[in-house]
């Protein structure tokens, strides 16, 4: 029997009328024979909340009882959506992450999905119910855990591949995947496809949309993914293993990380094992290093800039500085208001113009790049926060994406 699986993020289920939209949509997309699984987030900023709360008892929280405190928002809205398809008359029944059967390692607050043991969602369908799964959490030995912000995409898409459902619907509060986040750029364009490749790269850079693991699992499974609007009926974005005209453009995105700041290890002696020592320490730390830039000063001593999550900011700043001191660095300087600015296109690939577009794009607005990195399908530029939606609306519209034309090159 097919089985279809559903996801509705937390805007999709903010308020009960809103839950009880979703369940009268469940009932009227059923087809006869199908069976469904739908996948809820917490409603609304509920997770948000739930962290302030948090915050206000403990600065440094712990994150296994975080991780209880979070998993928390979604047990909520899959009890509401069950009992609201019940009063429609849809047998339905809630599971939480745990007795849906997904499994995960032991890493709070970003765990990963290793296994789900799909027999009771099994039954319970076979039984002729909606099934609603809270997604964003799993179960590690006996311990709750969750899987990052965002994680209940991924939650799905597990469970599709899991179900060997051929799509999984990503229901969101914007039509499908767009050029670039039509929050930033209104006119950005709406996606008919897009690679999981591009996506990943998009998704990994800073469009929320989805979740980057929910898009790894895709491609790893060959399960396509639609995000598509929970408010309108029409076709959203299918995200696939494409290879067709529009994932032939040289770029088919852009999108923008605030979540960033730079550090930087001034007059630092250069002798072979500095980067090592640095980088080993930040490593240990479990900090996560973007973007890595050397300078040359011409003296005996250079400079090392780097990029953090904002979030790791505070965790970094205690390890540079121990490291600065042993290393007989100058000083360390830190800048939390940076912003990284990327495009994406797998069409980039031996096209230079390319590059040197988007630098253009910026000089042309007066807009400083204070750093830069490529991949084979990506580029990205570090710029001032204050300016960083600027940059993004310029560069979208000197790559024309917001029409159907040829992009613009020097
Ligand atoms: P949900 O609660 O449904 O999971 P999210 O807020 O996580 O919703 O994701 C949807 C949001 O992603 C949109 O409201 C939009 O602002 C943002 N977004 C960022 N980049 C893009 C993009 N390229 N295309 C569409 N939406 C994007
Ligand atoms: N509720 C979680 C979050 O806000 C997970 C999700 O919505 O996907 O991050
Ligand atoms: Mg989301």
């Amino acid at each position: 029997m097919p089985i279809i699986v559903k996801k509705f993020g937390g805007t999709s289920v903010g308020d009960p009328q809103k839950i009880l939209h979703v369940a009268r949509r469940l009932m009227e997309e059923r087809k006869p024979g199908e069976q469904t699984v739908v996948v809820v987030s917490a409603m609304g900023h509920t997770t948000d909340e739930l962290l302030k709360l948090a915050n206000a008892v403990s600065l440094e929280g712990d994150k296994r009882e975080l991780d209880q405190l979070l998993a928390t928002g979604e047990q909520v809205t899959i009890a509401l959506l069950a009992l609201a398809l019940q009063s429609l008359g849809q047998p339905a029944i809630s599971l939480t992450g745990p007795q849906a059967g997904v499994r995960t390692d032991g890493v709070y607050g970003r765990a990963r999905v290793t296994s789900v043991d799909a027999d009771r969602l099994h039954r319970e369908l076979d039984a002729g119910k909606i099934v609603v799964v809270a997604g964003f959490q799993g179960l590690a030995g006996d311990e709750i855990t969750t899987l990052g912000r965002g994680g209940s995409d991924t939650t799905a898409v597990v469970l599709a591949a899991a179900l060997g459902a051929p799509v999984c619907e990503i229901y969101t509060d914007v039509a499908g995947v767009y050029t670039c986040d039509p929050r930033i750029v209104p006119a950005a364009r709406k996606l008919k496809e897009i690679s999981y490749d591009e996506m990943l790269e998009l998704a990994s850079l800073g469009a929320g949309v989805l979740h980057p693991r929910s898009v790894e699992c895709a491609k790893d499974h060959g399960v396509v993914i639609h995000v598509r609007s929970t408010f309108r009926s029409d076709e959203g974005t299918y995200v696939k293993g494409v290879d067709t005209l529009e994932t032939q453009n040289p770029v088919n995105g852009v999108s923008l990380d605030l979540n960033q700041a730079k550090v930087a290890l001034l007059e630092v002696p250069d002798r072979p094992g500095t980067a090592a020592t640095l980088f080993k320490a930040i490593g240990k730390a479990g900090i996560s290093v973007d973007m890595i830039i050397q300078s040359v000063r011409g003296d005996v001593t250079n400079d090392i800039a780097f990029t953090v999550a904002s979030d790791d900011l505070e965790k970094t700043r205690k390890v540079a500085e121990q490291v600065a001191q042993d290393l007989g660095a100058k000083e360390v300087v830190y800048d939390p208001d940076i912003a990284k600015v990327s495009i994406v296109g797998v069409g980039m690939v031996g096209r230079p113009a390319i590059a040197s577009s988007m630098f253009d794009a910026l000089s042309q607005r007066g807009i400083n790049i204070q750093m830069i990195s490529t991949s084979e399908i990506k580029i990205s530029c570090v710029v001032d926060k204050g300016r960083a939606k600027e940059a993004t609306q310029c560069i979208h519209e000197y790559f024309g994406l917001e029409a159907v034309a040829e992009p613009q090159l020097v």
